[in-house]
């Protein structure tokens, strides 16, 4: 995780890296520092905390320089303090890092390098590649780019990196393995960074460095791009699709409740140009060229994590249901781990938010390995998983800052509806009739998220009624159980309750045992094909006297006389309605959080773009 940002050029570098650290920091929080040199001379200012503490803290230091690196941290390795900060120096004060990542092998390079005579200051493994650095380029004489390199070769785990050399000054050194890295150029500079956020401002041309790409800037050479074995590389220029006020906050308190407000259009973004309602189509440029390998896959194994998870258990239920192909739902983490069975004849679908997520993409690696067809699921352009895939789709939503997702699970979901409708359709499943009504329910959702988006008020005032419990268990059945686990994932992310996610039925089985009049129970009781089951199950609770809080479709009047409290969402067909039930349990989490005084934004130990294991 964590965030890199550097900069090369004519202009106050403090200014820029510090700007570009802030909207990094949604990677990582714990602490942050910035490396600068002037005049020959490297100066480091690193602090445990915020980089606004940062900020506070460089006021009595000069922060002078058109050269440096900036990092905000996420750790791994060492506790999160002012020594294990980055960047980090080697023991002649020469070269400063920052590293985003593992280094896998640091222990046994550390006991060499002691044996050596170098001394680390913290814990981290990061001290010890520089360090391992500084080594190689003292005792060969080599440049830094070719120090770095040959180190490089020599370390497993994955990094992304920049570094700079006292006695080089004009040169900024990056490389990345399985961590993200963007180039910016710009007018006689240069901006690196883990995501385009820091460089949007300065410039729209980047250059996305790929994996096992050592790239060196500098202000007499401009830009060489080579791989591990030194062959030169052509980079590549992209124009930057992205405005500002894209990573602003707008108006809005915190960055989540701007990404659950914007939800109507990014959901509509989504779909724009892949359905036409009159002439009743839907597709998925991504789709075309793949379009019969998928519409016959024996299988289809949906990889992912945390939240893409849980749209990917939503995508086997549409997938399932709509087209008839078997889906299987797996954790990336697990399924590149267990030797899993997978050849040609299935397609994994990957889904991650960042596009980075350390397993997923593993999961990818090894899918084409085995010779199945990738397909991704991602809203950054550009990232890694984008670009591994055979074929994909974007989500669309726009830069998700808030580390809870919200929108970026709409899209998602909304995705895996589109693609369960092309399969459908391709395969000849569908009643014609019945894939016109469901393209016409599908092309109104965002309008109904607005109508859902009106009940903010009323759910608030149910957050203030159970803001001090600390537990909760929601429940939904079909569709639903999967928003039944957002829900619950939502609430322990940034309000610390401890929640559990249930199937519906499955509460008797166990989780009943710990319902009393302490336990909100949050049901999702839209279902039209298990209504009357869903009602007995809030029954079993009332019985207990647990507090049930429950979202019905508009006008159901039994669920009301039963539940404590009920949150109303607009009629929608069966396989649509979990873009529509996370609304209010988005929510209420946020706003529980910000009762409870969390950094709602920010939640403690987790960083938005998993891009360690
Ligand atoms: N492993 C390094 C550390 O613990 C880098 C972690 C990160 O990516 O922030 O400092």
């Amino acid at each position: 995780m964590c965030g890199i940002v550097a900069y090369l050029g004519h202009k106050p570098a403090w200014p820029i890296l510090i700007k570009g650290l802030q909207r990094l920091e949604y990677r990582g929080y714990d602490s942050a520092g910035i490396a600068l040199m002037h005049q020959n001379r490297l100066q480091v200012l690193k602090k445990k905390g915020k980089v606004d503490d940062l900020a506070r803290a460089a006021q009595n230091y000069p922060t002078d320089g058109s050269q440096g690196i900036g990092h905000t941290r996420w750790a791994t390795h060492g506790p999160p303090d002012d020594i294990n900060a980055h960047p980090h120096t080697s023991g002649n004060q020469r070269l400063a890092l920052v590293h985003n990542g593992i280094i896998e092998n640091y222990a046994l390079l550390k006991k060499a390098l002691e044996k050596e005579g170098h001394v680390f200051q913290g814990q981290t493994d990061t001290e010890v590649l520089v360090h391992f650095i500084e080594e190689l380029q003292h005792r060969e004489q080599w440049p830094l780019e070719e120090a770095v390199r040959v180190a490089l070769t020599r370390i497993t785990g994955a990094y992304a990196i920049v570094v700079m050399d006292r006695d080089d000054p004009g040169k900024l050194v990056a490389a990345r393995k399985a961590s993200p890295l963007v180039i910016g150029v710009g007018n006689g500079e240069y901006f690196i960074a883990s995501d385009a956020t820091p460089i949007v401002e300065h410039t729209k041309r980047v250059i996305y460095l790929n994996d096992g790409e050592i790239a060196t800037v500098s202000l007499r050479d401009n830009l060489q791009i080579r791989t591990m074995n030194n062959e030169v590389q052509t980079p590549y220029i992209h124009e930057l699709d992205m405005e500002i006020e894209q990573l602003e906050k707008g108006g809005y308190e915190h960055f989540m409740l701007k990404e659950i407000y914007e939800q109507p259009t990014t959901v509509a973004d989504c779909m724009r140009g892949r359905l036409n309602v009159e002439q009743g189509w839907v597709r998925l440029g991504g789709l075309d060229d793949h379009l019969a390998r998928v519409a016959q896959a024996r299988r289809i194994i949906i990889a992912a994590c945390g939240t893409s998870w849980h749209a990917g258990l939503i995508g086997e239920y549409l997938i399932e249901d709509l087209a008839r192909i078997p889906v299987e739902v797996e954790y990336a983490s697990e399924l590149r781990y267990r030797n899993p069975i997978l050849n040609e004849e299935d397609v994994v679908i990957a889904i991650s938010q960042s596009g980075e997520t350390a397993d997923t993409l593993a999961a990818v690696e090894l899918a084409r390995e085995r010779g199945s067809l990738v397909y991704g699921i991602v809203n950054v352009v550009g990232s890694s998983i984008a670009r591994l895939t055979h074929c994909g789709s974007y989500i669309h939503c726009g830069p998700e800052i808030g580390v809870a997702s919200t929108k970026a699970f709409t899209g998602q979901v909304t995705l895996l509806s589109l693609m369960a409708l092309v399969l459908a359709h391709r395969r000849g499943v569908l009643a014609e009739s019945d894939f016109r009504r469901l393209l016409l329910e599908l092309s109104e959702i965002p309008g109904k998220i607005a109508q859902v988006l009106e009940a903010n008020a009323q759910i608030a005032y149910i957050a203030g009624e159970i803001k001090d419990r600390t537990n909760a268990i929601y429940l939904g059945r079909g569709y639903n159980f999967p928003v039944a686990l957002e829900g619950a994932l939502k609430l322990k992310e940034i309000s610390y309750i401890h929640a559990e996610g249930y199937p519906a039925a499955e509460m008797k089985h166990g989780p009943i045992a710990l319902i009393d009049e302490n336990m909100p129970v949050i049901v999702i009781a839209t279902n039209k094909s298990a209504y009357d089951k869903i009602v007995s199950n809030i029954q079993e609770v009332k019985a207990r006297k647990g507090m049930v809080i429950a979202v019905v479709e508009q006008g159901d009047e039994v669920i009301s006389q039963l539940a404590d409290y009920t949150i109303e969402i607009p009629p929608t067909e069966e396989p649509f309605t979990p873009l529509l039930s996370v609304i209010p349990l988005q929510l209420l989490s946020y706003h529980i959080a910000v009762m409870r005084d969390c950094n709602v934004d920010q939640p403690r130990n987790l960083a938005k773009s998993v891009t360690v294991e």
